[in-house]
């Protein structure tokens, strides 16, 4: 892999997660003192100028902190809403390949966090465009939007490195 293709982590100065840079932009960022290197990558890419040869990071944090217009709602995405279940269908338990509708959209239901929820192939099935009542299911716990700036992160990136997982915590 060349070093153009990584992309960093940029967290700001109190290490919440900010966004996803390109490594070039990463790199210029370190340079210019406006950020430092949290983390190096892994692969230990270096990223060559004609002057000089610098260390492509896998996650920065900027040295002064910037303030970040507070959007209420996360939006909604498949990854994320797989992250909020775990990945696990909320009637089963087994793992999740889809998504369902509680309320399904053939009866009114929204694609909302509200109304969404990681669910297996079988139990999709199964349940159509049926209500739970319907067919005596329950919901063991009701699906809420997460909250917090790192799952806007996770929201908005659909490949997260795993280097990055320590960062994203809540
Ligand atoms: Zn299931």
């Amino acid at each position: 892999m060349t070093w153009q293709c990584q992309r960093v982590l940029l967290l700001n100065a109190t290490y919440e997660p900010l966004t996803v840079v390109s490594a070039r932009r990463a790199v210029v960022l370190t340079i210019s003192e406006r950020a430092e290197t949290v983390h190096e990558d892994d692969d230990h890419l270096v990223a060559h100028s004609e002057q000089l040869a610098v260390a492509v990071p896998s996650v920065i944090r900027l040295r002064h902190y910037v303030r970040v217009p507070y959007r209420a709602q996360v939006p909604m995405t498949r990854a994320a809403l797989m992250r909020r279940d775990c990945a696990r269908c909320v009637y089963c338990g087994d793992r999740a390949t889809t998504i369902d509708h509680v309320v399904p959209r053939s009866r009114g239901g929204a694609n909302t966090w509200e109304n969404c929820v990681a669910c297996c192939a079988p139990c999709n099935r199964r349940k159509a465009d049926r209500l739970l009542h319907e067919i005596g299911w329950v919901l063991h716990r009701l699906p809420t939007a997460p909250k917090g700036r790192h799952w806007r992160l996770l929201a908005a990136v659909s490949d997260i490195d795993p280097v990055w997982e320590q960062y994203l915590a809540a």
